[in-house]
């Protein structure tokens, strides 16, 4: 026990700084409205931004699935856990995004770590976009590949690095965000890649909030900007607007070759269990038959975000169904979280050091699940809360 004192030192300073928490307990599905804590809350902070995490089409796949192959896959899918199953999830993905292949992960993070890893070697240079996200930093931490940050989606420091730095390595691979998880702001795709052109680097998208949001059908930001084929590695995760769980590349045939030999969450980490993969292969076929669900969730963050505006909130410049309020300090944006939740919504406040000091925010994210009824409810209660402490 004494060997852990460090550890009770450590959490004793959590809570001297008042950052220690306990996890809030989901009683249910993830659904607009949810049973926390047994409390009934109007969600505004989960990534099912289509509302297909409790979908009946994908429940239903899921319990053919389990029937048919049971719950796990047994193996690593360079053994035998390469169900059939995964094979066609990869197939229907790469179609969905028209790229030439799909190899699919355990989970977005795990893709960005193990892609990362395998596609650079030493003597290659990274180039990193400042917010990108957690995963990424994690990825350029255990390739071996020298790394440089650029400010965020500043092109003229991008194009500065180039210049000083791509003659002196091999590879230059720059990765970027599709959509800034924080402030929901679009990465400058079309400049990015015209300035890898120009220097002759690749370019690595990660699009987790893209995809399923931007683009034709929910295609992602990658399509949203017209560029299909021009972005060497996209990629997108199943965990959020597919509402299942799982992460992939898209991208040329050559890559996905090389990622099954090298990529080591393929190699040593067992593959998705059927349930899942069969869920997800329901949800991609959901957006090739119909934009229902990508149309009302746009409806749905205009709807919001003008009634938050009208109401005089800051909002940020969020080109997506990210909403963040800016609240400002970190105490203020906790209690107004609080607020919020004691009238019955739930929304994250975001804090320093994920946002800058003095940036504090709710960071609300809605879903085509949210129905009209519910979001009216939300905007009152940010009305109400908003009016006591000052902020409006
Ligand atoms: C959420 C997220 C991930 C991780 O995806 P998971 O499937 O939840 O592991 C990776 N990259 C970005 C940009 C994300 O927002």
């Amino acid at each position: 026990m004494n060997n852990l004192n460090y550890l009770v030192e450590s959490v004793e300073r959590l809570k001297a700084d008042g950052v220690y928490r306990k996890l809030p307990i989901n009683y249910g599905a993830c659904k607009n409205v949810i049973d926390l804590n047994h409390l009934q809350v109007v969600n505004l902070s989960s990534n099912n931004y289509l509302g297909l995490a409790n979908h009946p089409r994908l429940i239903q796949a899921a319990l053919d699935a389990t029937q048919k192959y049971g719950v796990g896959v047994g193996s690593v899918r360079t053994i035998v856990g390469n169900q059939d199953l995964l094979e066609e999830l990869e197939k229907v993905l790469a179609e969905f995004k028209e790229e030439e292949a799909v190899t699919c992960f355990q989970s977005g993070l795990n893709c960005n770590i193990g892609t990362i890893q395998a596609i650079v070697n030493k003597g290659d240079l990274i180039i990193s976009d400042e917010l990108n996200h957690a995963s990424i930093i994690d990825g350029i931490r255990l390739s071996r590949a020298q790394k440089a940050i650029y400010k965020h989606s500043d092109m003229a420091d991008l194009e500065n690095v180039l210049k000083e730095m791509r003659s002196s390595y091999q590879n230059v691979l720059i990765i970027t965000d599709g959509v800034f998880s924080m402030d929901g702001d679009l990465a400058k795709l079309p400049e990015i890649v015209h300035l890898a052109k120009k220097y002759n680097a690749l370019t690595y998208v990660d699009d987790a909030h893209g995809s399923g949001v931007l683009g034709r059908g929910g295609r992602g930001t990658v399509d949203h900007f017209g560029l299909n084929g021009e972005v060497d590695f996209i990629i997108g995760t199943l965990s959020k607007a597919i509402g299942v769980i799982g992460g992939y590349v898209a991208s040329k045939k050559i890559v996905k070759e090389w990622l099954l030999h090298r990529a080591r969450p393929l190699l040593f980490s067992t593959a998705l269990p059927p349930a899942a993969t069969a869920a997800t292969i329901e949800a991609v076929k959901i957006l090739m038959e119909s934009d229902e669900y990508t149309k009302k969730l746009w409806e749905n963050a205009k709807y919001f975000k003008e009634g938050l505006r009208k109401l005089g909130f800051d909002i940020g410049n969020s080109e997506t169904p990210i909403t963040p309020v800016i609240i400002g300090g970190e105490a203020k944006t906790m209690e107004f979280s609080r607020e919020l939740l004691s009238e019955g919504v739930f929304v994250s406040g975001i804090v320093y050091p994920t946002v800058p000091l003095g940036r504090g925010r709710l960071r609300v994210m809605i879903s085509a699940s949210h129905t009209k009824k519910d979001l009216d409810f939300a905007l009152q209660a940010f009305s109400k809360v908003g009016k006591r402490l000052n902020i409006i």
